[in-house]
């Protein structure tokens, strides 16, 4: 199960409702986190997460709202005796900001630190990988994947009818390997499946291009940035940032399963429903979350 937590769901400014923009994702032992704008090791306290669990910090791009809280973070996992390595990826630039932010503060920390700048697959283990792709924000930008690769399942009804026992022979063919049981030929093809992957994608801060379905195509979940309404689309071009049509546009051309509308403005506090529903005109399974809000895939 991929765990999704909504620490903070503001744009630019924090407002009493929303923090500065950060997602967790949880999987198994990895906790991926992707931004950490400022108060961000305080929402992890106040969704009853331990930030210290964190095992990645992914960074869409260097502008304050999505990495003002790192300096905080750093020096909560420092106190509580934090030994893993911290792994931050970003784009183009990050290990100069990165090198910047631990001269403007007494950093005691023990634990080493790895800074990577990363575009295309950048990370992989048996179970999923992460990916990265430039985005147009003006600066350098990444948008993230996470996939979960499918896994191979014994196909019950098959194995039922081929009457073999449980046992370590069903894990020979869920590896993909023949079998003969009895003098009897099995075929792993025969009696196992696939599921399919499972992916998660993040885009945040960006005008609208044309990289951006082609990367998020097939998301599961497609958590993406709504910073305007339809009614202020020049002026989402000219900061550089999606409207919530644009969002839902993204969802439909990629095939998306699900869209997840966040980094909202204050200016649609009193009025999120025209957010939502500019997105959902376009793509229906359309929704905008709070702070805290969490789901799993
Ligand atoms: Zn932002």
């Amino acid at each position: 199960m991929i765990k999704i937590t909504f620490l903070g769901t503001a744009d630019a400014i924090p407002s009493a409702m929303r923090n500065s923009t950060s997602v967790l994702l949880n999987y198994n032992k990895e906790n991926i986190l992707i931004d950490c704008g400022e108060g961000t090791q305080r929402q992890f306290r106040k969704a009853r997460l331990n930030p210290c669990k964190v095992t990645r910090v992914l960074i869409s791009h260097w502008h304050g709202d999505h990495v003002l809280g790192i300096p905080g973070l750093l020096q909560t996992l420092a106190l509580s005796g934090y030994k893993k390595t911290f792994f931050v990826y970003g784009p183009k630039g990050t290990k100069g900001f990165m090198k910047s932010l631990l001269n403007t503060f007494i950093f005691r920390g023990r634990y080493p630190i790895k800074v990577e700048e990363v575009n295309g697959k950048f990370f992989e283990t048996e179970d999923f990988y992460l990916e990265a792709e430039k985005m147009t924000n003006g600066i350098h930008c990444n948008a993230y994947t996470f996939i979960k690769k499918g896994q191979t399942r014994i196909d019950k009804k098959k194995l039922k009818k081929s009457k073999l026992p449980s046992g370590p022979l069903l894990q020979k063919l869920k590896q993909g390997r023949n079998i003969v049981y009895r003098g009897k030929k099995y075929l792993a093809k025969n009696l196992t499946f696939r599921e399919g992957d499972k992916k998660i994608s993040f885009v945040f801060d960006t005008s609208m291009n044309k990289s951006i379905a082609p990367f998020v195509k097939n998301s599961d979940l497609l958590i993406c940035e709504s910073s305007f309404g339809s009614e202020l689309e020049e002026r989402a071009k000219e900061y550089k940032h999606l409207t919530a049509q644009q969002a839902a546009e993204i969802s439909k051309k990629s095939k998306s399963k699900k869209l997840i509308l966040t980094h909202i403005s204050q200016r649609y506090d009193k009025n999120l429903k025209k957010i939502l529903n500019d997105a959902r005109k376009i793509f229906k399974n359309s929704f905008l979350v709070k702070d805290l809000d969490a789901l799993e895939v």
